[in-house]
């Protein structure tokens, strides 16, 4: 099934959009309303009211799962799938709803992909050797209880994801959840509780507190149980996690740039450049933070973006006001104004008393490589364009751009040696070539799916096989069979 033939299924079935467009067709599905009564979850099936409860029942619950058998684990993280396609207008609406950020139908494909796409326990992956000497296994097992730290961008996502990749690997997990996105994540970890009861497991295979802070955060870590740390976001929980003095899986910031060369097929580049970089309203870390093409096809570029993929062209010194209005200073920094990230891109417009109407989807603006705009990862359906001379100028470009995050970047080309080049300067975990930036984790693109791209400390899209640790086994002599 392809990308579209999704899209429209979600569509018609979850998002309850009747009217089709020429262009929504092509585009995912996007109604961003919230309403009706959300759950307000409390203590309960898995969340606590304190850390030390919440990893003293993680410890005791992880103890169990041990003996379990793979097949056992199999059939909770299928309950786990189905509770997930039970809930995504919920948790989605949750999401939109507590952090103030994203859109409703793209929340839906989100959660979507996690049930179809986040590997089980089949990815775990043993290796053998043998020869005269007998055999050897390196056996993959459970670190014990994970303590996960989740962001605001894709709260619940990030929750059921990393629980069914640490639940396959024989680990229970403590989330230390973003207090922004508390209640989503909470109602998300009290689902893969009841998925377990339902299967005649047992409870606390994931656990939470109620009032995630800092503190409980920084207990967490430092806590002797919690053996393996796994941080989702920005540079600030990086750099806690990898100097905690315990394995760290950190999953940082990116700021992707999207590359389009002279060769590359301009209305489909222009095309899957927006349908990426307005997902969810520009939340993922992978989705395109800003565009660098080569001049002889800028223009073009360009026009393909306002004329037929609803973005709004902003004039220099309109991108003066919208600079003042979407960054702050910090510090003698310009800093995100938080209250702008993941707004729809009209609501952005009106702050600078521009009404361009609801189905602008995408501000884009030319700017120079140095523009703050541009620099920053922003987070919102804002694209800053920076022009260059050849594919060579483009690479630096691009690679400055990315800031040495090593997280994603994109291109558009259809030339090989261009695509090879510019895959090898910038190194990042996900290389999307041709594709909107949600190929790069499943989304209309082979693969399996993640919210965790462990791009700091290189294990890349993480998956059940990364949160575990290996074992060596050995048999002397016999079992070698000639
Ligand atoms: P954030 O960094 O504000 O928060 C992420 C989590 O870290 C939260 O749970 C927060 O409470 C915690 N945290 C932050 N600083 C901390 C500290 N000093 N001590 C203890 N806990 C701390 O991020 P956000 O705004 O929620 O998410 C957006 C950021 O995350 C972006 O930079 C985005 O690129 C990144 N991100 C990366 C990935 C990835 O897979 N690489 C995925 C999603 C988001």
């Amino acid at each position: 099934m392809n990308e579209l033939d999704i899209q429209s299924i979600v569509s018609k079935v979850i998002c309850e959009i009747s009217e089709t467009t020429k262009s929504s067709q092509k585009k995912p599905a996007c109604d961003s309303k919230v309403g009706g009564s959300l759950p307000v979850i409390t203590v309960g099936k898995g969340v606590f009211e304190n850390m030390e409860d919440a990893i003293a029942a993680a410890k005791e619950a992880q103890r169990k799962l041990r003996m379990m058998p793979n097949e056992f684990r199999e059939q909770i993280i299928t309950r786990i799938r189905e509770k997930i396609r039970e809930n995504v207008d919920t948790l989605a609406k949750m999401g939109v709803e507590e952090t103030g950020m994203g859109r409703v139908g793209h929340k839906v494909l989100k959660h979507q992909l996690v049930a179809d796409k986040t590997p089980g326990t089949a990815c775990i992956s043993p290796e053998v050797f043998t020869g005269d000497q007998g055999l050897t296994l390196i056996e993959r097992g459970p670190w014990g209880v994970v303590g996960a730290v989740t962001p605001s961008t894709n709260p619940s996502e990030t929750i059921l994801c990393n629980a069914i990749g640490m639940i396959a690997s024989g680990n229970t997990v403590v989330f230390n959840p973003h207090p922004g996105a508390a209640n989503t994540s909470n109602y998300a970890v009290q689902l893969v509780n009841e998925a377990a009861i339902e299967c005649g497991a047992f409870l606390n295979l994931a656990v939470s507190v109620r009032q995630p802070t800092l503190e409980s955060g920084n207990l967490m870590f430092k806590h002797p149980d919690t053996v393996l740390l796994v941080a989702t976001g920005g540079p600030g929980i990086v750099k806690v996690i990898l100097s905690s003095g315990k394995r760290g899986i950190a999953a940082g910031a990116g700021n992707p740039p999207v590359f389009v060369d002279e060769t590359a097929n301009i209305v489909k580049a222009a095309e899957d450049i927006i349908n990426g970089a307005t997902f969810d309203n520009n939340l993922p870390c992978i989705a395109e933070k800003e565009v660098v093409v080569v001049d002889q096809v800028a223009d073009k570029l360009i026009s393909e973006m306002i004329h037929n993929n609803d973005c709004y062209f902003l004039s220099n010194d309109l991108v003066d006001q919208l600079t003042k209005e979407v960054l702050i200073e910090n510090n003698g920094h310009l800093v995100v104004n938080r209250k702008w990230v993941g707004k729809d891109a009209d609501k952005i417009l009106e702050a600078i008393n521009i009404k361009a109407g609801e189905n602008i989807r995408c501000i884009i603006f030319e700017g120079s490589k140095d523009h703050p705009l541009i620099v920053e990862e922003l987070m919102m359906p804002i694209l800053g364009i920076v022009r260059v001379r050849d594919v060579d100028e483009g690479i630096a470009v691009s690679v400055e751009l990315e800031g040495g995050n090593r997280h994603s970047a994109h291109m558009h080309s259809m030339n090989i040696e261009n695509l090879t080049k510019f895959a090898r300067a910038i190194d990042t975990a996900i290389f999307v070539k041709n594709a909107p930036s949600y190929a790069g984790i499943g989304f209309g693109g082979e693969g399996f799916t993640t919210f965790t791209i462990a791009s700091k400390t290189g294990e890349g899209l993480t998956n059940a096989n990364t949160f575990t640790k290996a074992r060596r086994c050995v048999m002397s002599e016999f079992l070698y069979i000639r």
